[in-house]
C-alpha cells in the first residue's frame, strides 16, 4: 500500500477528545483485540471521511463503515509511530471545522464534509494536503481492493494459483522459521541479501567453486504465491508493506523489496546499461578507474544480459498505451522505442511489480539464486543479519536472527564464520547493518549521498478504450531527453493501485475511477543531483531524509510538461498531471500556464524506486566507504555489492549495473581468497 504515514503531526491525546455521539456505530464484538488501536470515536471519524471521500458513482458503490473497519484491520500491525500519525490526521480533520462551523467534521452534513475535505485537498500547504493523504491512501486501498470493484470496470481481480515445481536445488534452501535452536555454520563467503547485487555475487563465487552461504531476511515466494493482488504483494514482498517515505520538502514513497530476489521480484524488468556520461562523472568526480566505463564493465553487462535473457519487449504485448505514446512522441518529433527487458517469455500479464506469475521476468529468485544453489551455494531464508562480526579489523562472519517475526520465545541465533563477508542488503538497509557493526564509519559518508531517481507520472483520458491492465506495464520509452537527465518510461498499474495514485476525493475522483478502462498513465524519472540520507529510525527501520533541490524540481516540472504535451498530441480528451493548481492541462493555453508557473517540489506527485549511493565506492577513504574493489576502507574482508555502492544517480534503471558491478567485485574477491 502506498501509504504516506509521515510523522508530520503530533497526536492531541492518546485517543483524542471524548465522544459526542457515534455515527453508524459498529457492535463491539465486530472487532478483535488487534483492531482496538482506534477508539470508537476515531472509527466514526474515519467512516465520516470515507463516506464523502469515496461516494457512490454511476456503478461503483460508495465507501462507509465497512471500508473504515477494513482499513482499521489492515493497519493493525503498522508500527506505533504510524498509528500516531494516522490518529493525528483523523483529529486534524475532525477538529478543523470547529472554528467555522462550530461542530466537528463527523457531525456535519455530507455537503459540508465534502467542502471541508476539498479545503484539505486543494490547499497550497503541503502538510495540510498530506493530512488527507494519510487517511485516504489506506481507505482507497481497502475500498478498491475487492473483486466486485474490479468486475465493475471489467478487469480481472485475481489469477488462478499455479503449482510450483520442486527442482533439486530447493534442497539447499533452509527456512529460518523452522530452526528451533542456535546454529553455527561455516563457509568461505557469506552473502547478506539476495537481490540484484547479492544474488549475482553469490552466483559468481559459487560458479568459481567457493563455499557460499546466502542469508535473506525475507522468504522464498514461489510462483504459486504470485496471484496478482497488490495488497498481498505489499504485505509479503515489500519492506514495511511499502510504507517507507523519504521526508523533506516533498514526502516521497520509496519502495524496496524484502524477499528472496529482493527488489528484483517487484521491479518492472527494464534493463539498461549505465550511460557513458555517468561513468565519465564517476571517473572525474570520484577518481574511479576505467573499469567503470562502457568498455570496462561491458563484459560483465554481457554476462548479466545472457543470464537475464535481456531483449526488447515484444510488440505483441506492449499494450495500447505504448501506441498512444508512440503517436504523441512521433507527432512532436521525439525519440521513442520499446524498452529492453529481462522477461523473454513475457505474455503481458501486466503485474510485474507484484511478482511475475508466469516466471517470465528473470528476477534473481528465478535466475541468479537458483543458479547459485545449483552450483553448491546454500540459502537460509527468514535470516536477518544483525551484525558483521569484525575481529582485529577483519570481517570474520555474520550474526543473524532466525525467524525474527515469531511471537513466542527468543528467536534462535545463527552464527556464520567465513573468510569474507559480502553485504548486499540494498541502499536502505546496508548502512544500518554496517553502522550496527561499527564498519565503514571512518569517512562519515555511510548513509549519506542517497540518490533516488525521483519519478512522477501524468494520466490522460481517451475516448477509445485503453484497457491499461492488458500488456507490459513498463514496456515503452521516450529517451529523447536522457542526456538532460529525464527518462520517460511507461507505467500502467492495476485498478486499485491506480486509485491510490490519483490524489483526489469526492465525486470527481469516483467519476475518474469509473473511466479506468479509458485511462492511460505514463511516467518519467529524473537523474537527480539532490542528495539525501538514511538514518536508523524508530524500531531499527530506515529513516529517510531527502530534500529536492531547485534543479531537480525544475526537471520534474519539465517532465510533467513534456508528458502533457505528448498526451495532447496523441489526442487525449483530458490530461491530468496532478500538479497542485494545475489539475487538468487539456489545452495549449493550460499547458502554457503550467509552463509559465514555478511549481514547488511539494506540488508534484513524486515517488521513487531506485535508492542508490549510501555506501559508495571511491578512491579516497575520506570521501567514500569502499574502494573501487568494493572492499570497505576500514574493514578487511568486508565487501558491499548492492545499490548502496553506486556512487551517483545513474540516469537509467539500475538493476543491470548493480549486477554487473557485483560480478566484477566477486571476481576480485575470488582472486584474493587464493
Ligand atoms: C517497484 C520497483 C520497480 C523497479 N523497476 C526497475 C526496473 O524496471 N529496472 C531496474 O533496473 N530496476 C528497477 N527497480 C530497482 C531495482 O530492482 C533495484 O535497484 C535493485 O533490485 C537493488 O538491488 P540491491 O541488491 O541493491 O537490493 P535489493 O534488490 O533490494 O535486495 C536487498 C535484499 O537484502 C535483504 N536484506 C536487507 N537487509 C538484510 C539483513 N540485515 N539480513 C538479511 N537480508 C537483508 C532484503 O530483504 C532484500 O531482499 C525497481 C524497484 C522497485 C521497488
Ligand atoms: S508483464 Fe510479463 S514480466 Fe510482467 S508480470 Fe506479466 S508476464 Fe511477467
Amino acid at each position: 500500500m502506498v501509504a504516506h504515514l509521515d510523522p508530520l503531526l503530533s497526536v492531541p491525546t492518546e485517543t483524542g477528545p471524548p465522544s459526542s455521539g457515534h455515527r453508524n456505530k459498529a457492535p463491539a464484538h465486530a472487532r478483535d483485540d488487534r483492531d482496538r488501536w482506534l477508539s470508537a470515536r476515531e472509527l466514526d471519524i474515519l467512516t465520516a471521511v470515507a463516506e464523502v471521500a469515496l461516494p457512490p458513482g454511476h456503478f461503483l458503490e460508495g465507501a462507509g463503515r465497512e471500508t473504515a473497519e477494513a482499513t482499521h484491520r489492515y493497519l493493525s500491525d503498522i508500527p506505533r509511530e504510524g498509528i500516531r500519525v494516522f490518529q493525528a490526521a483523523l483529529w486534524a480533520v475532525e477538529l478543523s471545522t470547529l472554528p467555522t462551523k462550530r461542530r466537528p467534521f463527523s457531525e456535519l452534513s455530507r455537503e459540508a464534509r465534502l467542502a471541508a475535505l476539498g479545503g484539505f485537498e486543494q490547499s497550497r500547504v503541503l502538510p495540510i494536503r498530506e493530512v488527507l493523504r494519510v487517511l485516504l491512501t489506506p481507505l482507497k486501498a481497502m475500498h478498491f481492493d475487492r473483486p466486485e470493484m474490479y468486475r465493475h470496470v471489467g478487469c480481472r481481480y485475481e489469477l488462478e494459483t499455479v503449482r510450483d515445481e520442486k527442482p533439486r536445488w530447493l534442497a539447499r534452501v533452509t527456512d529460518g522459521r523452522e530452526i528451533e535452536e542456535d546454529l553455527d555454520l561455516e563457509c568461505e563467503v557469506v552473502v547478506v541479501g539476495t537481490g540484484a547485487g547479492g544474488a549475482a555475487a553469490a552466483y559468481e563465487l559459487a560458479s568459481r567453486g567457493r563455499a557460499v552461504l546466502m542469508l535473506e531476511e525475507g522468504h522464498y515466494h514461489r510462483r504459486s504465491s504470485f496471484n496478482g493482488r497488490p495488497s498481498r504483494a505489499y504485505r509479503d514482498l515489500y519492506r514495511d508493506k511499502g510504507m517507507t517515505v523519504a521526508l523533506g520538502n516533498v514526502n516521497i514513497p520509496v519502495w524496496v523489496g524484502r524477499a528472496v530476489g529482493g527488489s528484483t521480484v517487484i521491479n518492472s524488468g527494464t534493463c539498461y546499461r549505465a550511460p557513458a556520461r555517468t561513468f565519465a562523472y564517476w571517473r572525474d568526480r570520484h577518481g574511479l578507474p576505467r573499469d567503470f566505463s562502457p568498455e570496462g564493465l561491458g563484459p560483465y553487462y554481457e554476462r548479466v544480459e545472457a543470464m537475464l535473457g535481456v531483449a526488447p519487449a515484444s510488440p505483441l504485448h506492449l499494450g495500447k498505451i505504448a501506441g498512444i505514446i508512440a503517436r504523441g512522441a512521433e507527432h512532436l518529433g521525439l525519440r521513442h522505442h520499446a524498452l529492453t527487458r529481462n522477461a523473454p517469455d513475457c505474455d503481458g500479464q501486466g503485474i510485474c511489480c507484484f511478482g511475475c506469475p508466469t516466471g517470465a521476468k528473470r528476477s534473481t529468485d528465478v535466475s541468479y539464486v537458483p543458479a547459485a544453489l545449483a552450483r553448491g551455494a546454500e540459502l537460509v531464508t527468514a535470516a536477518r543479519a544483525d551484525f558483521v562480526d569484525i575481529v582485529a579489523g577483519r570481517a570474520r562472519g555474520v550474526t543473524a536472527t532466525l525467524g525474527a517475526e515469531r511471537t513466542k520465545g527468543r528467536p534462535p541465533r545463527l552464527r556464520v564464520r567465513a573468510d569474507a563477508v559480502i553485504v548486499a542488503g540494498g541502499t536502505l538497509m546496508t548502512p544500518l547493518l554496517l553502522r550496527r557493526s561499527g564498519a565503514c564509519l571512518s569517512s562519515g559518508m555511510l548513509g549519506k549521498n542517497l540518490s533516488i531517481h525521483p519519478a512522477s507520472k501524468v494520466m490522460a483520458l481517451f475516448d477509445d478504450r485503453v484497457d491499461p491492465w492488458n500488456g507490459i506495464p513498463q514496456g515503452y520509452s521516450i529517451d529523447h531527453f536522457a542526456e538532460e537527465g529525464l527518462l520517460f518510461e511507461g507505467s500502467s498499474l492495476p485498478f486499485d493501485v491506480t486509485a491510490l495514485g490519483v490524489p483526489w476525493s469526492g465525486p470527481r475522483y469516483i467519476e475518474l475511477m469509473e473511466k479506468y478502462p479509458y485511462l492511460a498513465s505514463f511516467g518519467f524519472m529524473v537523474q537527480d543531483h539532490s542528495r539525501g540520507e538514511v538514518r536508523t529510525g524508530p524500531g531499527g527501520r530506515p529513516l529517510l531524509l531527502y530534500r529536492m533541490n531547485e534543479r531537480d524540481t525544475r526537471l520534474l516540472q519539465r517532465g510533467v510538461e513534456i508528458l502533457c504535451e505528448v498526451f495532447q498530441a496523441a489526442g487525449a480528451r483530458r490530461v491530468l498531471p496532478f500538479v497542485t493548481g494545475h489539475d487538468e492541462v487539456n489545452t495549449k493555453d493550460a499547458l502554457a500556464r503550467l509552463r509559465a508557473s514555478r511549481i514547488r517540489a511539494g506540488d508534484i506527485e513524486v515517488t521513487a524506486y531506485h535508492p542508490l549511493g549510501t555506501c559508495r565506492i571511491g578512491t579516497h577513504p575520506a570521501r567514500s566507504c569502499l574502494g573501487p574493489d568494493h572492499e570497505a576502507h576500514d574493514v578487511a574482508g568486508l565487501y558491499v555489492c548492492d545499490g548502496s555502492a553506486i556512487p551517483s544517480s545513474l540516469g537509467v534503471n539500475p538493476q543491470m549495473t548493480i549486477m554487473a558491478m557485483a560480478l566484477r567485485a566477486a571476481e576480485i574477491l575470488h582472486q584474493r581468497l587464493g
